[in-house]
């Protein structure tokens, strides 16, 4: 039986330091920060998009294809 009390006792410890290092490590570390995307000025209102979503048409970027039909008719 004491050997028992002496285990328990043996897990509760190792559960505090476990707890006890993980708080000295700090948070999880949480999802990376986005990549900051290469924004885009619409050629037609001045919006900025990014990249990746802009319209590109004859050497100028849109916010979406209706502003580029507006601009380049
Ligand atoms: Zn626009």
């Amino acid at each position: 039986m004491r050997f028992l009390i002496l285990l328990v006792g043996i897990v509760i410890i190792y559960l505090l330091l476990k707890k006890y290092f993980r708080n000295l490590q700090g948070p999880a570390p949480t999802a990376k920060p986005p990549i900051a995307e290469n924004m885009v000025r619409c050629a037609h209102c001045g919006v900025n998009v990014p990249q990746t979503e802009a319209i590109f048409s004859r050497g100028e970027y849109f916010c979406g294809d209706e502003h580029r039909q507006l601009h380049q008719p």
